[in-house]
């Protein structure tokens, strides 16, 4: 597998239009030059050097084109940490499955299980697995249908269905990485917690955001991605083990019964 630490070629940027007049000029300005460059690959092979972010981005993606997961250096910090290193159920669950995790699991998601070991979009399948795999899929779109993100506006599950996999199987990618290491085996406490609470507490710290409801409501109807606050009690909704970690119980509100409990990978 290639390794880069930079890209190969850094994208010219000369012809975007940056001036000292306006936040939001400035943003459509590069809105349209991300348009243009993207419209101009068209009918061309796809160029697999590219990066898509820049490596200081603090986010990370799959390209199934590329079969690939691009994880910038940047992304690497766990918010709070800067100077110091997390315990390591912060760092397996944020950065274990929180991003490389769902990174990975894009491509068995709902849109990268569609493109084969070459990055083309060619059904690899069996019918009987894509049957199975569809059944579970279906239950992870209603389960999100049914979080009220703001006022009366749903969850879109079929919007998310993609990012709410990827970060279900991410959890779970990284609790299972995480029980290799020595804290999680020798049951260490860390400030009164469990590993397993540390793990699950870990993985809800990473997504502590604030945002205005107009914000959220605009993300809902626009983003593939969940509010943050449902990108960690969807997924842990689904996990047992989370059940047994905080004794939760079917007159919690974060109780779902064992059989709408969704496990896909
Ligand atoms: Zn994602």
């Amino acid at each position: 597998m290639d390794e880069h630490r930079d890209p190969d070629h850094w994208k010219d940027l000369s012809s975007m239009e940056i001036a000292h007049s306006t936040y939001v000029r400035n943003a459509m300005s590069a809105n349209e030059w991300h348009t243009r460059y993207n419209l101009a690959k068209f009918g061309k092979s796809v160029d697999r050097t590219e990066w898509d972010m820049q490596p200081q981005t603090y986010n990370a993606y799959y390209n199934p084109s590329n079969n690939e997961i691009c994880v910038p250096g940047c992304n690497i910090i766990v918010p709070g940490y800067e100077r110091v290193m997390a315990d390591d159920a912060i760092l397996y669950s944020i950065i274990g499955g929180g991003t490389f995790g769902h990174e990975i699991t894009h491509g068995f998601d709902d849109q990268g299980c569609q493109y084969d070991e070459q990055g083309n979009l060619n059904n690899w399948w069996t019918n009987e697995d894509s049957t199975k795999f569809f059944t579970k899929t279906k239950m992870i779109v209603e389960q999100f249908n049914g979080y009220t993100a703001v006022d009366s506006l749903h969850i879109n599950g079929e919007q998310t269905q993609g990012e709410n996999i990827a970060d279900l199987a991410g959890v779970m990618m990284g609790y299972e990485s995480f029980k290799n290491t020595r804290q999680f085996k020798e049951e260490q406490r860390i400030a009164g917690l469990t590993p397993d609470e540390r793990y699950f507490l870990g993985y809800a710290f990473g997504w502590m955001i604030n945002m205005r409801p107009e914000g959220i409501a605009s993300q809902v109807k626009s983003d593939v991605h969940s509010p943050a606050q449902f990108r960690v009690i969807g997924p842990l909704m689904d996990i047992s083990e989370v059940y047994a970690t905080f004794g939760i119980k079917s007159t919690d509100t974060m109780y779902r019964p064992e059989n709408m409990r969704v496990k896909i990978w």
